[in-house]
């Protein structure tokens, strides 16, 4: 059975760091059989004790597998939100609850490339899910986020819609 993807819903890692293959060996220590996430968001630091890497923040990566059509086959269905994995797809930030510009700048192009695939593609955090009993994850307005998907804010002013608007995580 392959369903529609009805939702791309945003988590994030509750961890300063870590990247796919770090995340893999965690989840895969908890006993699970894959990574949990289709695609992670690295925010410029991988281990515990690295210093912050530029060219390490804003990596998109591919944890399960994601073919970018509009369904969700069995290979693609992933781990992270009780109820909700058949018909979705889920995203992680690298973050507790500050991410850095390039995550989010990564993470409206991954959610402008889905509503071209699908414009009916729900775009939700994990908060705003019926099982997600009490959890804030992934700590930022998903719902506000949505809205500069969705709306018409000029792509040159992105960058700063975003800087004024959700928890920002300065790395020095
Ligand atoms: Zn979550």
């Amino acid at each position: 059975m392959i369903n529609r993807i009805k939702n791309l819903i945003i988590h994030c890692s509750v961890s300063n760091f870590r990247d796919v293959p770090s995340i893999f060996s965690w989840h895969l220590s908890r006993g699970w059989r894959d990574i949990g996430y289709n695609l992670v968001i690295t925010n410029g630091v991988i281990n515990s004790d690295d210093d912050y890497v530029y060219k390490l923040d804003g990596i998109i990566q591919k944890g399960r597998e994601l073919d970018f059509d509009a369904y969700v086959s069995k290979e693609e269905k992933a781990a992270h939100t009780l109820g909700y994995n058949e018909n979705s797809i889920g995203i992680c930030l690298i973050g507790k609850k500050k991410f850095t510009i390039d995550q989010y700048l990564s993470l409206y192009h991954v959610c402008k490339v889905f509503k071209r695939i699908n414009p009916d593609i729900q775009i939700k955090g994990h908060y705003e899910m019926s099982t997600s009993k009490g959890k804030t994850c992934p700590n930022f307005d998903v719902a506000h986020f949505r809205t500069i998907i969705e709306g018409h804010v000029f792509e040159d002013e992105i960058r700063n819609v975003i800087n004024e608007n959700f928890p920002m995580s300065y790395n020095d």
